[in-house]
């Protein structure tokens, strides 16, 4: 039995050993038994990851409870992380009902306001335990209803970056460096140099947002560079959507849960396997202590 862990040693384990943690936003307990299970059956560690929209839609008491059973259940290392919140209360809330990583996403104020938000968040989480994840420059797309233009979608300086890091003591970093948030519409346009260079300057773990539909190639040659997470929302979003709508339009009539919910649950379950060996992190469940 291991409850829920912080993602720091896990985050710290992947950049030292050169592989991605793969965080999956789940909105439903089917989801997120079906990433648990990929992890499982690949031996890799695994974030389970909400947005704030799904903490207000479920309440983040429910989504602690399931997924410390989740976590004492497994054999592998499991951390629940809280994505792009900008409330700092909202943040509070999580930590006392239990995550174990939260991301405070200032990006969107000036570099000095984005370091004292972040300040703050890390003085309370680091008292808890807890992994703190901050954001330097704008990752494009959407994400729940922050909506940032493509075109004004700004990427990190690296040496703002070693600075923040520096100021704020934030154990986890998010720059971005030309991915965006949804499916793309033809390939990333990923600053690959950019990410040699921030890596070069910050020694914490880097973290890749907008993770759906990123080419395996390019996903490892970020791993390589020095990115320990990478985000994946959408895309397993779609496969479960894909999988009930499948299920529907064979038998309009279907109104027993279990019957699109169990397809549902296999189809989040292999993308997730697909992205965990894509990042590497097979067989990385006790490299981070478990
Ligand atoms: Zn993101």
């Amino acid at each position: 039995m291991m409850p829920l862990v912080s993602s720091t040693p896990l985050l710290a384990a992947a950049r030292a050993h050169k592989y991605g943690v793969g965080a999956f936003n789940v909105h439903t307990l089917e989801m997120l038994q079906a990433v648990v299970e990929a992890a499982e059956e690949t031996q890799s560690p695994l974030i389970l990851q909400t947005t704030v929209g799904t903490v207000k839609h479920l309440g983040p008491e429910y989504i602690v409870a399931a997924a410390n059973v989740a976590a004492n259940l497994a054999s592998v290392p499991i951390a629940l992380h809280l994505d792009h919140c900008t409330d700092f209360d909202l943040i509070v809330r999580c930590i006392r009902a239990g995550y174990t990583s939260v991301m405070i996403d200032a990006s969107m104020h000036p570099f000095a306001e984005n370091v004292r938000l972040t300040q703050k968040v890390v003085e309370v989480a680091r008292a808890a335990g807890v992994n703190i994840e901050a954001e330097l420059g704008k990752v494009g797309g959407v994400e729940d209803d922050i909506v940032v233009a493509e075109h004004d979608a700004l990427m990190a300086d690296p040496d703002e970056c070693a600075r923040f890091v520096e100021l704020t003591g934030v154990p986890t970093l998010a720059p971005a460096i030309g991915t965006a948030h949804g499916m793309y519409k033809g390939e990333p346009n990923i600053d690959f140099d950019r990410i040699g260079l921030i890596a070069s300057k910050v020694d914490v773990p880097l973290v890749l947002h907008g993770g759906s539909g990123i080419p395996e190639e390019q996903v490892k040659r970020c791993v390589s560079l020095g990115m320990a997470k990478m985000n994946i929302a959408t895309e397993i979003r779609i496969v479960f959507s894909d999988a009930i709508k499948s299920i529907f339009a064979q038998n309009p009539d279907e109104n027993d849960p279990r019957k699109y919910m169990v397809p549902a649950k296999k189809a989040v379950k292999e993308a997730a396997i697909a992205k965990m060996t894509m990042l590497g992190s097979i067989g990385k469940a006790k490299d981070a202590g478990k």
